[in-house]
C-alpha cells in the first residue's frame, strides 16, 4: 500500500477465467473484508446531514419515549434543550435512541478534518468527552471496522530483531524531544514528499512540518527551531535514529540558531523506544490516509492531522497531549455548534505538577509493558567479526 500510494492507479475488471492474479483475492484472510464491504456501502448512503445538530437533537428527544419517563431522567438535567449527565468531572450530552444521529456523531469525531480517523478506543474516548449513550464503545468499534479508509491504511506491524533498550523518562515537557521523518509520500504541488515529526517524549505532543527527503541537517535544525523552539524553547536533548554525523551537525546548527555556546550532544538512539515507533506508525497511516485521497496537496492537511494527534488519548500516557500540556481539552467545532460550554474545557482539572507526575507514572508502566512484551519474542543479537 505504501509503495503503491505514490502511483496514480486506475482499477480495471478482468474476468476470473482470464485473470491469473484472481486466486490471490480468494485468500482466507480477506474474507472478513469481503463480508464487511456491502455493509459499508449501505452505510454510506444513509449518512444524515445534520445542518443544525441542536435542532436534530431536539426532534430526536421528542421521538424517544425513554426521555418522557420521569424515573429515567431523574438523574439527568436539562440545559439549552439538551439532556445532560455527569460522569465524574465531565458533563455529557445524552443522545436519544436514534441510530442515524449516533452514526452522525461518530462520523464527526472520526472523519472530520480535526479528527483524523482515530482507532476505536480513541474514538470512543473522544465521543465520551461530550456525549453518552449505551454501548458507545461497541458502536465506535463497529464504526471503525466499517470505515473503508481505515481498512485500507491499516498498519501491518513488522517483526524487529534485537532487544528494546528503554530510554529514561524525561522530567519535564519538552525536555527531551524525539525527531523522525516519514518519507516516500506522494510529491505535493509544493514539492514536499516527507514529513518531519517532532514528539515531546513526556506528554507525547506532536509537531509536524512538511519537508523533502533531501532535507539537510541544517535545514532540519531550522524546522526544529521554527516548530519546537518557537513554542517550547530548547530541549535538553534530542533523540533520533539518524546517524551520529547527521545528529551532531543538526545540534550544532540548532545551537547556532538559539545562540547557545555550549555544544551539548544529541542522543543517537539507533532503535526507537517502541512508543515513538508506534506514534510514527500511526501517524504514517494517518498521513497516507490523507495523501491517498489528495496526493498532490496532502501537506495542507498537516495542521488538522497535528491537532487530531494532540487531541487524541495516547495509549502510553492515558491522556491526550493537549491535556498534559494545558490542563484542559480544547473545544471542538461540535461544542461551538451546540452553544454549550462543556465544563471540562474550562476547568483546570489538575495542577501542572500532578499532571506531570501522572504522565511519568503512566509512561513508566507503559515502558515496562512494552519492554516485557517486545523482549518476550526477541533475542539479543550479537554479531561476530567478519
Ligand atoms: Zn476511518
Amino acid at each position: 500500500m505504501e509503495y503503491l500510494s505514490r502511483f496514480d492507479c486506475t482499477w480495471e475488471y478482468i474476468a476470473g477465467r482470464i485473470n491469473i492474479a484472481d486466486p490471490l483475492s480468494r485468500h482466507p484472510s480477506l474474507h472478513a473484508a469481503i463480508l464487511a464491504a456491502p455493509v459499508t456501502r449501505s452505510h454510506n448512503q444513509e449518512v444524515p446531514i445534520a445542518a443544525d445538530l441542536a435542532q436534530r437533537l431536539k426532534m430526536a428527544y421528542q421521538a424517544d419515549p425513554w426521555f418522557a419517563s420521569l424515573s429515567n431522567v431523574e438523574y439527568l438535567h436539562k440545559r439549552n434543550n439538551l439532556w445532560l449527565r455527569k460522569d465524574g468531572s465531565t458533563t455529557q450530552i445524552v443522545l436519544p435512541n436514534d441510530d442515524a444521529l449516533r452514526y452522525n456523531i461518530l462520523a464527526r469525531f472520526h472523519e472530520d478534518p480535526l479528527a483524523g480517523h482515530p482507532g476505536s478506543t480513541r474514538l470512543a474516548e473522544l465521543v465520551r468527552r461530550s456525549f453518552w449513550w449505551p454501548r458507545v464503545v461497541k458502536d465506535a468499534e463497529n464504526f471503525v471496522q466499517r470505515c473503508s479508509l481505515c481498512q485500507r491504511y491499516k498498519a501491518l506491524s513488522g517483526k524487529g530483531q534485537g532487544l528494546l533498550q528503554p530510554l529514561p523518562i524525561p522530567d519535564a515537557p519538552w525536555e527531551s524531544v524525539s525527531m523522525d521523518f516519514i518519507v516516500a509520500l506522494p510529491k505535493t504541488e509544493g514539492g514536499y514528499d516527507s514529513v518531519f515529526v517532532m514528539v515531546d517524549r513526556l506528554t507525547k505532543m506532536v509537531h509536524l512540518a512538511p519537508c523533502t527527503s533531501s532535507c539537510t541537517a541544517e535545514q532540519t535544525a531550522r524546522l526544529f527551531f521554527n516548530n519546537v523552539v518557537r513554542l517550547h524553547s530548547v530541549p535538553k536533548n534530542v533523540i533520533s535514529d539518524h546517524g551520529g554525523q547527521f545528529t551532531s551537525k543538526f545540534w550544532e546548527a540548532l545551537c547556532e540558531l538559539v545562540g547557545m555556546h555550549v555544544h551539548l550532544s544529541t542522543a543517537y538512539h539507533p532503535q526507537s523506544d517502541g512508543q515513538t515507533e508506534r506514534t510514527n506508525r500511526m501517524l504514517g497511516n494517518m498521513l497516507r490516509n490523507f495523501a491517498g485521497r489528495t496526493p498532490s496537496v496532502w501537506d495542507t492537511f498537516l495542521t488538522s492531522a497535528e491537532f487530531a494527534l494532540n487531541n487524541a488519548v495516547n495509549r502510553s500516557t492515558g491522556q491526550s497531549p493537549f491535556f498534559f500540556n494545558y490542563g484542559f481539552h480544547p473545544a471542538l467545532p461540535v461544542w461551538r455548534e451546540l452553544e454549550i460550554n462543556i465544563p471540562a474545557a474550562k476547568t483546570f482539572a489538575k495542577s501542572f505538577l500532578s499532571r506531570m507526575t501522572d504522565a511519568k507514572a503512566c509512561l513508566d508502566a507503559a515502558q515496562q509493558r512494552t519492554t516485557d512484551y517486545y523482549n518476550k519474542s526477541k533475542r539479543d543479537i550479537t554479531f561476530s567479526v567478519g
